[in-house]
């Protein structure tokens, strides 16, 4: 039972706000993005500044409260809320500094990928991140962050330069590579385990319009569609980006209405190339096979990255599994057309993220994510509006990727999992797995923070770690 005349000082001492179940805002406050998911927690910190942030740790350690941290709320595992406990919400705190000669910008935690394509847009500049402009940097960000610029710009956590974070004892620090070096290479992909990060720096890049959209063919081309597409992708110029998907044309402008409710598949473009060169790069891509419908253009980055916002709004019931891939051999092929025609609802997907390209670069032990040489980020999402097709959704998506795990290289990407235990979080990290649960024995050693894709804390000696590695790392991902 929580001291109320704790709580009360607690919500005295907050520049945001506290909501609690008794509030009229508490039902709109505790909702996320995923439908599927309706936790009630008894406090929702809605922090205003670093100083509630810390506040409300103290608060969370204090009273051993089980503590969720929330940025966009866009989880899909649901896990920036949680039952029962606190929520540390950073919605409210949406500062973004950008610095235009330095090509870099501070963003905080509570803003969305909208948020900073719109300040960064302004200045002719942009950092890689992911396809939807309502998803929270913070989420995002600390697992890794992979979209339309990622074969040309690397993942978010590649563009990272600088976190500002509040740890478990209420403590703030500046991590960066020179200053808390292991909490640095630790909230690069291994997501909310090690503090509440209250803003990042970002490195941004001159990229302001870019040629892109999607190009759709026919369901019964698929098997030649992605035969061809495997061999593109794996042989492309960085600067070319382009994700695979089945889905279902929207029953809507637009899209034609011959083509409306019809399972198709297709890729989703994104050339950020010299602009001049755009259409000789498509040319063998558009007499491949003829696109039954081809929306490919030049497009400013802001609208690339929200093209699809208002076809997936917040509520959706989502089931979506995951994982990295190297290659789509003949058997997982076969597999995908099979899936692919069986989609059990209009909104459901599966898509094909590349990775390779300069997301590739980095060695497997420079940051957590640790599978720097797959070609893909593979997401299997079973979405519909309506709650009694969950079952429906969710045993598509299942028995897709039960079908297809065997062909995959092993784990996933932590942003795309539900929560799927121990196990599946090990297989994701690799040997990366050891020196994150060091960092989190010193960061976090009574699991504040366990809400989340979360690494058991353990000692071990980082420095033997790091000297291990280093020689394993020469050499690694010199190619796709
Ligand atoms: C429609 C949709 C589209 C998506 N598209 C992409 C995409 O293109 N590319 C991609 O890479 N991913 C994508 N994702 C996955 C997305 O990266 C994850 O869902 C991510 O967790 C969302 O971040 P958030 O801040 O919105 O989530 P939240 O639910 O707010 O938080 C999720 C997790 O991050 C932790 N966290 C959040 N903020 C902080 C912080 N400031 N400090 C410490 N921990 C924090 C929380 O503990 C929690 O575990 C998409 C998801 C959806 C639903």
């Amino acid at each position: 039972m929580l001291n109320q005349e704790n709580v009360a000082q607690l919500k005295q001492s907050l520049r945001g706000k506290l909501i609690q179940p008794n509030d009229p805002d508490y039902d709109t406050c505790r909702k996320v993005y995923n439908g599927m998911i309706d936790k009630k927690p008894a406090l929702i910190a809605k922090c205003a500044n670093v100083t509630d942030v810390i506040t409300a740790v103290n608060f969370a350690r204090e009273n051993n409260l089980l503590t969720a941290i929330r940025s966009g709320g866009h989880n899909g595992g649901g896990l920036g809320i949680c039952n029962d406990g606190i929520v540390i919400d950073l919605s409210m705190m949406k500062g973004i500094h950008v610095e235009p000669e330095a090509q870099t910008a501070w963003v905080e935690a509570g803003c969305t990928l909208g948020d900073v394509d719109h300040a960064t847009h302004g200045f002719g500049l942009a950092t890689p991140s992911g396809i939807f402009s309502t998803t929270g940097i913070g989420g995002i960000t600390l697992g890794g962050g992979l979209g339309h610029l990622s074969r040309h710009l690397g993942l978010a956590i590649d563009n990272v330069l600088e976190a500002n974070m509040v740890l478990a004892d209420g403590s703030y620090v500046k991590a960066n590579a020179k200053k808390n070096e292991d909490l640095f290479w630790a909230i690069r992909g291994g997501g909310g385990n090690f503090g509440v990060v209250t803003s990042f720096l970002f490195k941004l890049h001159p990229v302001s319009t870019v040629y892109a959209g999607p190009m759709l063919w026919e369901l019964d081309e698929s098997e030649e569609i992605l035969r061809w597409y495997q061999d593109l992708i794996k042989s492309a110029p960085d600067e070319l980006n382009g994700f695979f998907a089945f889905l279902t044309v929207p029953p809507f402008p637009p899209f034609p209405e011959h083509l409306h409710l019809r399972k198709m598949c297709g890729v989703v473009w994104c050339y950020a190339g010299d602009l001049d060169k755009a259409e000789k790069v498509f040319e063998p891509i558009r007499s491949f096979k003829k696109p039954a419908l081809d929306f490919v253009g030049p497009m400013p980055v802001p609208v690339l990255n929200s093209l699809f916002d208002a076809l997936m709004p917040p509520g959706l019931n989502w089931y979506w599994k995951a994982d990295f891939v190297n290659e789509i051999n003949d058997e997982a092929i076969d597999i995908h057309v099979k899936y692919g025609a069986e989609m059990p609802t209009p909104l459901s997907t599966m898509h094909l993220y590349p990775i390779n390209g300069v997301a590739s670069r980095p060695g497997n032990n420079d940051t957590p994510w640790s599978y720097r040489g797959a070609t893909w980020a593979m997401v299997i999402a079973g979405i519909d509006p309506d709650p009694a097709n969950n079952d429906k959704i969710s045993k598509w998506a299942k028995d897709y990727w039960q079908a297809l795990h065997p062909y995959s290289a092993g784990g996933a990407y932590v942003n795309f999992m539900m929560e799927e235990g121990e196990d599946r979080v090990k297989a994701t990290y690799g040997d990366n797995y050891e020196r994150l649960a060091a960092i989190k024995a010193k960061s976090d050693p009574e699991t504040l923070f366990r809400v989340n894709q979360n690494i058991k804390p353990k000692l071990i000696d980082v420095v033997a770690w790091s000297s291990s590695k280093s020689a394993v790392s020469e050499g690694q991902n010199t190619g796709n």
